[in-house]
């Protein structure tokens, strides 16, 4: 009920006269004409770019960043050359993986997830100190268990396409879940491998579904792929040369009309690039970005677009590259409760410290359940790092300092249990192709690029139609 009244006042607040475009007065010169606008260049705003691109489709990408790649991040090491991502990792073996990177003649191999010889250190960060007595448990039939749970819901694997009726058991709080089914085992490896959920154990249980579902469990089974080279963002600077000036780096968009779009017109976007502001007319828009309504500003939303948009909530998932840890190379160190449930550490807080291909740069992951200040999240691994010399596991008083830090945020984008069981989803896709609009990217889907890019495949197939 208080959520009801919550989404009314809301909207009553949002209800103003939408925006319209008036295109008189721009020089051709700053009016840009596509078949297919595309807001958001990183794995799934790309991938839709380079398949329209190499169907003969005229696009363009709006991009806020400086670069192509979304949460892929590859940092280069000025003194061995070595390339490490700090990013997306991970792909799956499967044919649009393969095709994608062949396009591009980016050799991939098996990832190998530790390296020989590395070891495991198991520290609580909040104090600095090894976590007596802990090893971790064996997650093998817990993780059969989990599969088998899994199985019963073979669509999760391809959206968000759920039941009239949703399933109780993925709308129990995580934590319940694992009670019911005895999956007590696997939490501690869930909590490592599915980062970024926010807090675990009230997650939703379908939230926890599409982060690790069959397909990763296959991943984790029979391995996964990752390029060659350790350099996942080849892709997306191969990727930038393909498209050229049909894409606007560090830009943003200044408002959206799709007023026309209904009468066969153009969809008008506005957009502020570092050249001026730049008038774009195309007869599709593609949006890949999180569409939180703050990200959305100066969109001509409807009424149910933003009380849709309106209702997300997200996580936090922070990542960066230290160095002078002095934490040994091939040692991982992760954070451990001490005394919480299932031992795992209250976020927000740091999931661990992971060695890399360079000595004495280590990955650290941040996670929270909601967003934080940068400096916070740095200041607090420094933190940890600080303590965890003070308790002299590693014999170091070394001075730690970020290489390179990023922020994922927002991440896991969610909606309340209420309004999943109110049919969130299910009104949520049928904005699809609405005033010429469609949507891919996570929030629709998974936080997974190579299942992103099977969806996108479905998306793209909506968008190629009248054109
Ligand atoms: C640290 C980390 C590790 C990960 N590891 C893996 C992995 O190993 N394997 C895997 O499959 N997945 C991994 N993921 C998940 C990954 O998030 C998704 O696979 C994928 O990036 C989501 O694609 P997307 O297109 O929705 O979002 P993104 O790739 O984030 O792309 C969205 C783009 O939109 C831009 N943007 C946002 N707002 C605006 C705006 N208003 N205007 C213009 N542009 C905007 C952003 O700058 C970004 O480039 C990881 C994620 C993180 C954060």
């Amino acid at each position: 009920m208080l959520f009801t009244l919550f989404l009314a006042t809301s909207l009553a607040v949002l209800a103003t006269t939408l925006p319209t475009i008036n295109t008189d007065g721009y020089a051709p010169s700053s009016i840009v004409t596509r078949d297919v606008c595309i807001i958001g260049g990183g794995s799934t705003g790309t991938y839709s770019a380079i398949s329209l691109h190499d169907k003969g489709i005229s696009v363009v990408v709006i991009e806020a960043q400086d670069r192509l790649g979304g949460h892929t991040n590859t940092y280069t090491d000025p003194n061995t050359n070595e390339t490490i991502d700090y990013g997306v990792v991970l792909f799956h073996n499967i044919s649009v993986v393969n095709n994608y990177f062949a396009r591009f003649n980016i050799p991939l191999t098996k990832a190998v997830l530790s390296s020989p010889g590395e070891t495991s250190t198991y520290v609580d960060f909040q104090t600095g100190k090894i976590v007596a007595g802990y090893t971790p448990n064996d997650p093998t039939a817990a993780l059969a268990a989990y599969a088998a749970q899994l199985a019963q819901y073979p669509y999760l694997e391809t959206g968000f396409v759920l039941p009239d009726s949703v399933p109780a058991d993925l709308l129990l709080p995580f934590g319940d879940f694992v009670t019911k089914y005895a999956l007590q085992d696997m939490v501690g490896f869930l909590f490592q491998f599915a980062q970024g959920l926010g807090d675990l154990l009230s997650q939703l249980t379908l939230y926890v579904f599409k982060n690790f579902g069959l397909s990763v469990l296959q991943g984790v089974q029979n391995g996964f792929l990752t390029t060659l080279d350790q350099d996942n963002s080849e892709i997306y600077v191969k990727a930038l040369a393909v498209l050229g000036q049909d894409v606007l780096l560090t830009s943003h968009v200044l408002a959206v009309d799709r007023s026309a779009s209904s009468s066969g017109g153009c969809v008008k976007v506005l957009v502020q690039t570092p050249q001026g502001v730049k008038l774009i007319l195309a007869k599709k828009l593609i949006l890949t970005i999180p569409p939180k309504l703050h990200n959305l500003e100066g969109f001509d939303l409807s009424t149910e677009e933003t009380s849709l948009f309106l209702q997300f909530q997200n996580s936090a998932y922070y990542t960066g590259l230290l160095r002078g840890t002095k934490i040994p190379d091939l040692t991982t160190v992760n954070n451990i409760g001490a005394a919480t449930q299932y031992n795992l550490p209250i976020l927000p807080a740091a999931y661990s410290i992971t060695p890399t291909r360079v000595p004495g740069l280590h990955d650290v992951k941040f996670g929270s359940a909601n967003a934080l200040p940068d400096e916070q999240v740095k200041a607090d691994i420094i933190a940890s790092v600080n303590r965890i010399n003070a308790a002299r596991i590693f014999n170091s008083t070394a001075e730690p300092e970020f290489a390179v830090f990023a922020s994922h945020t927002p991440f896991e984008l969610t909606v309340p249990k209420e309004a999943i069981e109110g049919g969130f989803y299910k009104s949520l896709y049928m904005l699809q192709g609405t005033r010429e609009t469609w949507y891919t990217g996570a929030a629709w889907h998974t936080h997974d690029s190579s299942l992103l890019w099977v969806f996108t495949e479905g998306v793209l197939q909506g968008v190629l139609e009248g054109l």
